[in-house]
């Protein structure tokens, strides 16, 4: 059975001392939680402490992005092997506020994975469809397309922690949240793609992550469709205990799933 994840995407709120405070409150509440990898991707600048903070304990901390490059004059980047001497272990790469603000594209985020790769951190790449599309009827087409450009060059074995989020540009920060049904299909979709291009065993053992609107009364439905792994939550997850509850809603379902 895949191990599900439930990440915090902190996105651009947060100062030091809120952070800590957040953090804190969000270790207390998860600690007893085994069977759910828990992730908080906080700012840059929060990083470092939280990296301590959350050291021994069931939490990791990821980027929300990073470079692709190791060092360099780059002003303003912050690199893979930065975020892996603050104690990160996840990278977010390929955001959609970062494909619609900072100009990301399949291109950079097939660099970017590289490079979070070869660090020997898990990159969780995200796809999804705005709007138009989908009312145009692309949806398919659109995040088919973006895994593919996404993932184009690698080889099964190197992406053997990859984590895919699938989060409809939609519902990011509107409150409204694909149903089950939705997410499932694009889900489904991806895992046979995967089965295409790869094998049925990677395909069957990469985990896929909704984000979306996803909120303490509907991670459990969510969570209960097959081809859905765990979600990577923006708003939500920024009162800690909302956050812990979705994370134990988590851990209830796979628990009964493996009973
Ligand atoms: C996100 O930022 O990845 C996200 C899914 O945001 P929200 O949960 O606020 O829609």
């Amino acid at each position: 059975m895949r191990r599900p994840i439930i990440s915090g995407n902190w996105k651009m709120y947060k100062d030091i001392n809120e952070a800590i405070e957040l953090a804190n409150a969000v270790k207390r509440g998860v600690f007893d939680v085994e069977n759910v990898e828990i992730v908080i991707c906080p700012s840059f600048t929060n990083l470092s402490e939280l990296g301590e903070m959350f050291v021994g304990s069931n939490v990791s901390v990821g980027g929300q992005n990073c470079y692709w490059e190791k060092e360099g004059a780059y002003t303003g980047e912050i690199s893979v092997p930065m975020l892996k001497s603050v104690g990160c272990s996840y990278v977010i790469v390929g955001h959609s506020e970062r494909r619609k603000y900072f100009g990301e594209t399949d291109e950079t985020v097939n660099r970017k994975i590289a490079a979070v790769l070869e660090e020997e951190l898990v990159p969780i790449m995200c796809v999804g469809e705005t709007l138009e599309e989908r009312e145009a009827g692309k949806t398919l087409e659109v995040v088919k397309d973006q895994v593919v450009g996404g993932l184009r060059n690698f080889q099964e074995t190197q992406l053997e922690t990859l984590v895919i989020a699938y989060e409809p540009v939609w519902a990011i920060g509107t409150g409204k949240t694909a149903t089950p049904g939705q997410a499932q299909e694009v889900h489904a979709m991806i895992r046979s793609l995967m089965a295409e291009c790869f094998s049925p065993a990677f395909a069957d053992a990469v985990r896929i992550l909704y984000g979306g609107s996803v909120k303490p009364d509907n991670v459990g439905e969510l969570m209960a469709e097959r081809d859905i792994d765990g979600g990577l939550i923006g708003g939500a997850s920024l009162k800690a205990e909302g956050f812990v509850d979705m994370v134990k809603t988590t851990s209830q379902l796979y628990a009964e799933k493996k009973g």
